[in-house]
């Protein structure tokens, strides 16, 4: 079965191996190997709706303060131009512009596929978040993403349900505060059970403390999207929050999954030193 899925990692997870990416890495292992993968990542919330449409992305470092081999890292996955097109043309008559020479493959990308795909060797596209359109206009980019699904293309968002770096708590590293649980349990029951009312989030109590900017909760409307579409319930593929106010949660379609245990070891955010805020994770 086709797949698609939701989840997103600090610069830290590239090289770490923790129950999420160990999660990630289960995924990448047991789905069907796709003809290409179409990433929304968080980090490009830019305003256009763009696809990155070059032969040899780069990859980009768009962080700070984070150690020498992260900068350093690259992940040679090629681009796949046709797929771009392929891209644009579902989006109709929603219009998206190829990007040739601005972008590439940011960490919101990498960090994740350096576990799904270890070896790059799957073609990627990143798709931009506009961030000057409502969260319907997402929501329906998901739906409308749906259909490469059964064109063997993945679909994969990457982003956070919960993302508050102004209140990362650093004694709490596999911790969770009670309004970023309480909302993630909301994001859960509705992905699971109805994922067409996904925006009911945006009345929740917690909403302003969990999302205080949508770019890292967006992703989470596309893969609500492709669930609309498609029929299909996204399963919770790992769950737990990291450093009291982030949600490490991730859900995908078209995979059996088993969670990995609880008790396992945490995702390190950001080197310690530097305010997450300012690291831009
Ligand atoms: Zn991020």
């Amino acid at each position: 079965m086709p797949a698609a899925f939701f989840g997103h990692g600090s610069p830290m997870n590239t090289l770490e191996h923790n129950r999420f990416t160990e999660a990630w890495s289960v995924f990448g292992a047991t789905i069907p190997r796709p003809r290409a993968a179409v990433v929304v990542s968080a980090h490009w919330y830019t305003n256009a709706t763009a696809v990155t449409a070059m032969r040899r992305p780069r990859t980009i470092h768009d962080f700070y303060g984070f150690p020498d081999e992260l900068f350093a890292f690259e992940y040679p996955a090629p681009g796949a131009p046709e797929v771009a097109q392929e891209v644009v043309d579902t989006l109709q008559p929603r219009w998206a512009g190829l990007d040739h020479d601005s972008w590439g493959l940011d960490h919101g990308t990498w960090s994740v596929l350096a576990h799904v795909f270890p070896r790059a060797d799957v073609p990627v596209v990143q798709l931009s978040i506009n961030a000057l359109e409502p969260l319907e206009y997402h929501v329906d980019i998901g739906r409308r993403l749906a259909p490469l699904l059964a064109r063997d293309i993945l679909v994969l968002s990457s982003g956070n349900v919960v993302h508050n770096l102004r209140r990362i708590a650093w004694d709490q590293p596999a911790g969770g505060f009670d309004w970023a649980r309480r909302f993630d349990d909301a994001a859960r029951s509705l992905m699971v059970d109805a994922p067409a009312d996904v925006l009911r989030l945006t009345e929740h109590p917690d909403y302003g403390l969990a999302v205080p900017t949508p770019d890292h909760f967006i992703p989470l409307l596309h893969l609500a999207g492709v669930a609309q579409a498609t029929g299909a319930t996204p399963d919770v593929l790992v769950e737990g929050c990291s450093y009291g106010s982030i949600s490490m949660a991730c859900y995908a379609i078209g995979l059996e999954v088993t969670s990995p245990g609880e008790d396992a070891a945490a995702a390190a955010l950001a080197p310690a030193d530097v305010p997450p805020e300012q690291a831009n994770i």
